[in-house]
């Protein structure tokens, strides 16, 4: 079959990647000049540096899989890395159960909650029942109000932001069963991975192996309308002409669908509207010396303008790069005016308030700023969110819609997008009886 798919991310080139594998002909359309999506690159001193910090953990495997299975698994690094938080404008190690029981932000009992519930978390079966109630309900419930209150609040503002409060127990309970289960074996450490040369060499591979089978990667592609003709074909417009296809695979966030001309029925685009998303700053400083032990430091003070500062080359040696890198990250919402401030009035508060965590870093240690944006980085999982969740299918038939929206109880993540590439590719590719 003729299969069009738009968007050349993590999820759509999958999906390019296992239809080619399974013979068929294979056109992605991409919006942006470059294909990765949110995995995308810049050259930081001669080096791919994604413009979003990315790590994967041991259980991601769907994604240790495909680097398998493209060659790649010598390149897939495992590291030890320290986390850290900062609270209360004081600095704590926060990467091993011990932390936790000497983190005197929180008394021994509440400590130990914590500790607990994250544990148990693992044996929780029946997530359906977390849907209904909010993380900051369960949380206080089951580990105390200050538990709540000095760590998870923050960290789930942290993600969400302004919408921190209802946002279902299910995420959180997923994020304590994933985390506890990539410290089974040896629960005072914590392996991420991470791809020499940066994840985009998986998409790079996977792009070679489309074109090697005949497909196609089209960048600067913008999809903007599609029509059904009577013989159930799609056309499919895009800023650069027209093609038409046997089947489409939108892989956009749902809020991005907006922008395309599509034939879909009121009642349809009302559920759709239901979908919404966080967006993401991200600046990546390239520093002359680095700025702590950590690599992970969440940021759990309400008034900060960023929420984590992740030193990326505590990861992967600062040589690599000719730096020091570090992100300063923030989720918010697109129509926050923050996101729409010019980058150097944003830069100048990140930078501020950099300085008042590590009071003995200078600005001038500053070599480089790069700024990043991107719209739809995180989807707002709420409450009852199985019910808003899209299908698959679309009213018009043949046309079908992959997107990390999708992706639920667990949540986005590489590691996901792979998981749930493969499985649409099987449904796109099935033939009709
Ligand atoms: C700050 C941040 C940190 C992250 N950290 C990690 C991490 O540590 N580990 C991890 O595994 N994952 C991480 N992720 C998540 C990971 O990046 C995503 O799960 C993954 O990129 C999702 O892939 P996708 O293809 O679904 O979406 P995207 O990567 O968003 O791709 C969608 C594509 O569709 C294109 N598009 C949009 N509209 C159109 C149109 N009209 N026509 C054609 N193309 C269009 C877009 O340009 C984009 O390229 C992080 C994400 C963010 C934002």
């Amino acid at each position: 079959m003729r299969i069009g798919i738009a968007g050349a991310g993590p999820l759509g080139l999958t999906i390019g990647y296992e239809l080619s594998k399974a013979g068929h002909e294979v056109t992605i359309l991409e919006a942006e000049e470059d294909y990765g999506g949110l995995v995308r690159t810049a050259r930081i001193g001669g080096q791919d540096l994604e413009y979003f910090y990315h790590h994967i953990f041991t259980n991601d495997q769907e994604m240790v899989k495909m680097v398998e299975e493209l060659g790649l698994s010598s390149a897939l690094l495992w590291r030890e890395p320290r986390d850290g938080i900062y609270i209360n404008r004081k600095l704590y190690p926060f990467t091993s159960p011990l932390d936790l029981l000497r983190f005197r932000e929180l008394s021994l009992f509440s400590r130990i909650a914590m500790g607990s519930l994250v544990l148990r978390a693992r044996f929780v079966r029946d997530w359906q029942k977390l849907e209904a109630i909010s993380a900051k309900e369960w949380i206080t419930r089951k580990a105390g109000r200050d538990v709540y209150a000095k760590v998870w609040g923050p960290l789930l503002q942290s993600k969400f932001d302004r919408d921190a409060e209802e946002i279902a127990a299910t995420w959180i309970w997923n994020k304590f069963k994933l985390r506890g289960s990539t410290r089974s074996k040896n629960l005072s450490k914590e392996l991420l991975g991470y791809m020499q040369g940066s994840f985009i060499t998986v998409y790079r591979k996977m792009v070679a192996a489309i074109t090697g089978a005949g497909g196609r990667v089209l960048t600067g592609a913008a999809v903007n309308q599609i029509r059904q003709r009577p013989d159930l074909t799609l056309d499919l417009r895009f800023n650069g002409g027209e093609l038409n296809f046997d089947r489409v695979v939108l892989t956009m966030a749902p809020p991005a669908l907006k922008a395309i001309d599509l034939p879909f029925p009121d009642t349809y685009r009302a559920r759709l509207d239901q979908i919404r998303y966080k967006a993401n700053i991200c600046l990546i400083l390239e520093l002359k010396h680095s700025l702590s032990p950590y690599y992970w430091l969440t940021v759990a003070e309400p008034e900060a303008p960023f929420v984590a500062v992740i030193e990326h080359t505590n990861l992967i040696p600062a040589e690599h790069y000719g730096s020091h890198i570090v992100y300063l990250s923030r989720y918010l919402d697109e129509e926050d005016e923050l996101y729409r401030l010019p980058e150097d009035v944003v830069a100048d508060r990140f930078l501020n308030y950099l300085q008042q965590i590590f009071p003995a870093w200078n600005r001038a240690d500053v070599k480089k700023i790069h700024f990043f944006r991107a719209p739809y980085a995180q989807p707002v999982v709420g409450l009852g969110y199985s019910r808003m969740k899209p299908g698959y299918e679309t009213p018009l038939k043949h046309l079908y819609l992959a997107n990390m929206a999708q992706i639920y109880p667990e949540d986005r993540g590489q590691n996901y997008a792979i998981r749930l590439g493969k499985e649409v590719a099987r449904l796109v590719g099935e033939k009709e009886g």
